[in-house]
């Protein structure tokens, strides 16, 4: 999943063709596809190699000396990857981006990400290294409805109520645990049928209104969910006006998963939990139609498409 086609394979190539997996290597003749290759690396200082490394003698443990990465390469989705070698700093557009000791990272892009995003890195030797990503766009679920979007604001009573909500909730989605779960393959905290999708919007009368920012699971009221991924609880809460009974876990490395309308708690804040442990049971609790449970992800400021996380059930 870390070394994908363009990474350690390209790598494995390059090496195989010259034997210059490494960004420093000049061969006396450069092949064609390592001008290409080197040519992503921005100030590019050819560097001699001594003769007797020149043929056959790379090391065994050459470094890509560029991005590897796998994952969902659109609106609402996520890749994992590694730096190149020698990256002391990653960025994804604005975003910096945390790199693991091993130069493994985490990276998003948010719902309404553009279709390109550009994955930089600075290297110890002040090179950058630049790869651009094509994010492919979504086609969202939008029902345009002829009705006026709802008109004034809350009462100030709610506002008063809501407000120390809403600064509980930004506190537990920044809190940065040191979690390992961004590493794993997600699983869905609970199956059942899909009562509504991220990402779909209602238009009215062309104003649009908020989109849905998570994957609405309803198999029944009081079914237990589980983490989708070994994590830190931020906040395990009930009570909330819109989210009811609501638990936020951190995943590690800016992403995280938030589940709402929880009619039972089973963690509390700065449990560490596991992939696959119980945390909860379904409920209605806030503003909630029925029993649903509402599984929200981010990254930092990004809303991701949890489905792009764990696949069809
Ligand atoms: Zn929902």
């Amino acid at each position: 999943m870390f070394d994908g086609p363009r990474g350690a394979g390209l790598a494995a190539i390059f090496a195989l063709v010259s034997c210059a997996g490494n960004e420093a290597a000049t061969p006396v003749e450069k092949p064609t596809a390592e001008q290409a290759y080197e040519a992503r690396i921005e100030n590019a200082r050819p560097v001699p190699k001594p003769a007797s490394e020149r043929v056959g003698t790379a090391p065994a443990s050459v470094l890509p000396a560029k991005f590897s990465y796998s994952g969902e390469l659109t609106q609402g989705g996520w890749i994992r990857g590694k730096a190149p070698a020698g990256a002391v700093s990653v960025t994804l557009g604005e975003n910096t981006v945390p790199i693991a000791p091993d130069g493994s990272f985490f990276a998003a892009f948010d719902r309404d990400s553009g279709t390109s995003a550009e994955l930089t890195a600075t290297l110890e030797n002040g090179r950058t290294v630049r790869e651009n990503l094509a994010v492919s766009p979504r086609k969202w679920n939008i029902e345009r409805v002829n009705v006026p979007r709802r008109r004034g604001g809350p009462s100030a009573a709610y506002q008063a109520r809501r407000a120390p909500e809403l600064d509980a909730i930004w506190d537990a989605r920044q809190e940065q645990t040191g979690a390992n779960g961004w590493q794993q393959q997600f699983i869905w905290p609970v199956k059942g049928r899909i009562s509504g999708r991220f990402g779909s919007q209602r238009i009215y009368r062309g104003e649009p209104g908020s989109y849905h920012s998570g994957i609405d699971i309803a198999p029944g009221n009081g079914v237990p969910f589980v983490a989708p991924a070994d994590g830190v609880v931020t906040l395990a809460r009930t009570g909330f006006s819109l989210e009811g009974g609501l638990i936020i876990i951190d995943h590690g490395m800016g992403l995280n998963s938030a589940f709402l309308h929880a009619s039972k708690l089973a963690v509390q804040k700065g449990d560490r939990v596991s992939q696959g442990q119980y945390i909860g049971n379904i409920g209605s609790s806030g503003r909630a139609t029925g029993p649903h449970l509402h599984w929200s992800i981010k990254w930092n400021l990004a809303r991701l498409d949890p489905l792009l996380f764990v696949g069809p059930q």
